[in-house]
């Protein structure tokens, strides 16, 4: 069975991008790449767009940074979620 990271797009594996980023990536964190930090699997995902998530990742987590898990920007401490979307997460379920 082949997974999604290790597929062929356009001649080159999912896998392979992020590792042009982060150099140690393996297969799940290609997989949390390219599912968790970019449209796909709803909206079309470019090479460029996979390099530039996981060089994000990999900087943020080099620097002890938590990213937001629905937005990808920095996370409030001791959190997965910014003010932003806190604000508007708990604007969905109050209001
Ligand atoms: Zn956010």
């Amino acid at each position: 069975m082949t997974d999604i990271a290790t597929q062929r797009r356009e001649g080159t594996t999912i896998l392979e991008i992020v590792r042009a980023a982060a150099s140690d990536a393996d297969q799940e964190f290609a997989e949390h790449i390219l599912w968790s930090r970019t449209p796909f699997p709803f909206g079309k995902v470019t090479p460029k767009q996979i390099y530039k998530a996981a060089s994000r990742v990999r900087r943020a987590a080099a620097n002890d940074i938590a990213l937001c898990d629905w937005c990808d920007q920095r996370a409030a401490d001791e959190d997965s979620v910014c003010a932003n979307c806190r604000s508007a997460l708990g604007r969905s379920t109050n209001g």
